[in-house]
């Protein structure tokens, strides 16, 4: 084995908030050759021991080998992150100009990122040494558990390991009692890699493709090396059934497959739809994994165990032996970026991944990005469309409902409730869609039209009924319900508007005979409760569904034909320049939830505004056109895809500090900018200018060009790195989704 020469300086990438990496000297019994790109080594980092990943060995340090710490030790045999991960972290952490070690550590499943813990299984098996198996046992005196323990390890000169030995009553204890007599050793044993096979792939036979399926999966199957598809197809078109069949294609050629789904849409039936498809390992990654079940997995996609990975976004960063396929489903999903930290798209990172792997990705939708339609619509990516539902399924109709002046009962209008009556008289299901968890947004005072602001927030506090309390959800702060109004002490404090509790109690009242299932993040933190509630859904009887965004996504209620949106005019008129497009992706995806079975679906959308372009053209034409439509605008504004943003955000408990900060910055970035072609506007508050005790300012990038504005970036980022030091909270967002 080699052994560090004199010149062997090693660069470890650290989870700290700084944009470098660090130099070390390696043990002088640190075998070389082990040194690859993303080995983790453990290292003393002040007054801390830290895991980090090997970058590179070079021959001098820049801040002169002398000076220089000694790694504390190597942590694998194999470098935990495979070239083709180490690659992609690298372009990650250049593109978003987030610290590389950081990047790293979203590689790595927490009991790898902050235990020693080897990545690859060790079991440890108890073997006799030659003493031991030579002693006399007599002279062991009465020690009656260390004979019964050399007794048995005699019948088995290979030694046991660890279930084995409990199997024979022997303990932990006894062993090292009788190691330290130096009778019986440790060793430690890697369990041989067991391959998923190629033989048997199918567990169950796929569906006969219909002819737009068949157009689909033709060109992806039949893709060599790297090209990006655009699935577009209409919610119920059998994207889904594509997808499986583009895998088994994957498979067939003994690579691996993965397929990323939004954060909520990773239901067990999504989860089992793939298991009874296919013979091979499918593994899942969510939110609902405890650290040794995400290392379990982890280790199982890492060793090539597991043929296909399904997970939400941080599966993209799961390192796999041999990857011959990425399809991301419901692309447009806003889960797909992480909104804190590391600010990645998932979604465009497995472009990346596929593209340096030469692989095919599939990005699938009924509503895309404007940005994937475009890339689509010029030719950079293949456009696929399913055009109609699979199966016997019909779209579902829209019937816009003019509330305008209209009596409403807790909300709906008489035609939409005789219409619930009757579906759920036919034994189908319905569903009601309200964006907005909790009671009600805001608790009034009657007699002076006080409310409760939440005390950290620029916002008011909603009010919740089960358990009774005010909730603000932007920072979570809870405080009871007030007996009298703050301002004239009135007693007579009354919830104004409509939440998904509320609509619950209500509908429970008009319908007594049907059960009302709500769905949404407070009835559904629990482990098991999300996959309770879907049962009940899936038995077919006939309910009422309420629900947040959380019921619009990716699920396949047979029984559901009639959906309702109370009030979608929230949606239509919100700040954020993107606000248009998520409206119409989420009223589309609610819609898609109706009909998906033998009946056909009605979509009621109650509004005061019925004339509404967007609505308008949303029904009347349908999302391609909607979408050209909001591409011109877009256009015009230079806004993406027409252009790149990024957003430096700041945020302070003092009030100025953090304008103050980003003024400094802008005055020094400006001119900087104005040579690359790039705008800087600002600094201005944040959408919402507080959220939990902190004042957020933000600058914004646009660029026409992405390299001037990458450019931009690089010297920015670096600047404000040093300026800032550690008093302020700042952070870098490329490609922004929400500008809040
Ligand atoms: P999507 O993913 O586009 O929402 P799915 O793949 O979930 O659509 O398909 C919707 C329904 O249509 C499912 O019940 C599925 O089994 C069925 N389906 C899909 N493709 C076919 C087909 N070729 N023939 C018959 N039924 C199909
Ligand atoms: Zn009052
Ligand atoms: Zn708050």
């Amino acid at each position: 084995m080699a052994k560090p020469g004199p010149h062997t300086i090693i660069q470890v990438a650290l989870p700290v908030p700084l944009r470098r990496t660090f130099d070390y000297l390696p043990k002088p019994d640190t075998p070389v050759n082990l040194l690859q790109p993303g080995t983790r080594v453990k290292v003393p980092f002040g007054k801390r021991q830290l895991i980090g990943i090997v970058h590179g060995v070079i021959p001098h340090s820049s801040y002169g080998d002398d000076n220089l710490k000694t790694i504390t030790g190597l942590l694998d045999d194999e470098a935990a992150l495979g070239p083709d991960l180490v690659a992609l972290c690298r372009w990650a952490a250049d593109y978003y100009h987030h610290p590389l070690g950081d990047v790293y550590a979203h590689a790595l499943p927490t009991l790898l990122r902050n235990k020693d813990e080897s990545w690859e299984e060790i079991t440890t098996r108890w073997k006799l040494t030659q003493k031991g198996r030579l002693i006399g046992l007599d002279q062991l005196g009465r020690a009656k558990r260390q004979l019964h323990a050399i007794e048995v390890l005699r019948e088995h000169p290979e030694g046991l390991h660890q279930p084995l030995l409990k199997g024979f009553d022997i303990e932990a204890a006894t062993l090292r009692a009788l190691q330290e007599k130096g009778l019986v050793d440790q060793h430690e044993d890697r369990p041989p890699r067991q391959h998923w096979q190629r033989e048997r792939l199918l567990a169950e036979s796929p569906l006969t493709l219909n002819e737009e399926q068949r157009h689909a999966l033709q060109p992806i199957v039949q893709c060599e090396g790297f090209r990006t598809f655009l699935l577009e197809g209409v919610t119920g078109s059998g994207k889904t059934e594509v997808y499986l069949q583009a895998i088994h294609h994957c498979l067939q050629q003994g690579k691996q497959a993965m397929v990323l789904v939004p954060e909520i849409g990773l239901t067990p039936q999504t989860l089992q739809r793939f298991q009874h498809r296919f013979a091979v390992p499918v593994v899942s990654f969510h939110s609902h994994l405890t650290d040794r079940e995400r290392l379990t997995n982890w280790r199982k996609v890492r060793n090539g165990e597991a043929a296909i990975v399904l997970g939400t976004r941080s599966a993209l960063l799961c390192p796999m032996e041999n990857l011959g396929m990425i399809i991301v489903d419901e692309e447009h999903d806003l889960s797909y970026k992480q909104q804190e930290g590391f600010r990645y798209n998932a979604r465009d990172l497995a472009v990346i991944r596929a593209q340096k792997l030469g692989v095919p990705v599939v990005l699938g939708s009924a509503t895309p990005t404007l940005e994937s339609l475009h890339n689509a619509r010029s030719g950079r990516y293949e456009h696929l469309t399913l055009s109609r539902r699979a199966g016997d399924a019909m779209p579902p109709r829209f019937r816009v409902l003019d509330i305008r002046q209209k009596a409403l009962t807790h909300g709906m209008a008489p035609e939409l409730l005789t219409e619930m009556e009757s579906r759920l008289q036919a034994r189908q299901q319905v569903l009601v869609f309200i964006n907005r968890r909790g009671y009600a947004p805001v608790l009034m005072c009657h007699d002076c039209g006080w409310f409760k602001e939440c005390p950290h927030c620029d916002h008011r506090m909603t009010c919740h009924a089960n358990p009774a309390h005010l909730h603000c959800h932007h920072c979570n702060h809870q405080l009871a319900i007030p007996r009298y109004c703050g301002h004239c002490k009135s007693t007579d404090l009354r919830p104004i508007g409509m939440g998904t509790e509320r609509l619950e109690d209500n509908l429970t009242s008009l319908f007594p005979k049907f059960p009302v299932i709500r769905i949404d993040r407070d009835t559904t933190q629990r482990k098991q409760a999300m996959a309770k509630h879907l049962e009940r859904i899936h038995s077919g009887e006939p309910c009422i569904l309420v629900g947040t965004q959380m019921l619009a996504k990716g699920h396949h209620f047979p029984k559901v034909t009639l959906v309702a949106v109370c009030d979608i005019d929230a949606g239509l008129f919100a700040a954020d320049f993107r606000a248009t497009e998520h409206t119409a992706q989420l009223l589309l995806q609610v819609a898609g939830r109706a009909g998906r079975g033998a009946d056909q679906g009605l979509v009621f959308l109650q509004t005061h505004q019925p004339g509404h372009p967007l609505l308008q053209t949303l029904l009347s034409a349908g999302y391609g056109e909607f979408a050209t439509e909001l591409c011109n605008e877009r256009r015009l504004m230079g806004m993406p895809p027409f252009g790149y943003l990024a957003l430096l955000r700041a945020e302070s408990q003092d009030p100025r500090q953090a304008s103050q900060f980003l003024n400094q910055v802008e005055r020094w970035l400006q001119p900087m900018a104005q040579a690359l072609g790039v705008e800087v506007w600002g600094p201005a508050p944040a959408l919402m200018p507080k959220k939990a005790r902190r004042f957020r300012f933000q600058l914004m990038l646009r660029g026409e060009q992405r390299p001037a504005l990458q450019q931009l970036l690089k010297q920015a980022v670096k600047k404000i790195e040093q300026e800032a030091g550690n008093r302020l909270k700042w952070s870098v967002d490329v490609d922004p989704v929400t500008l809040d």
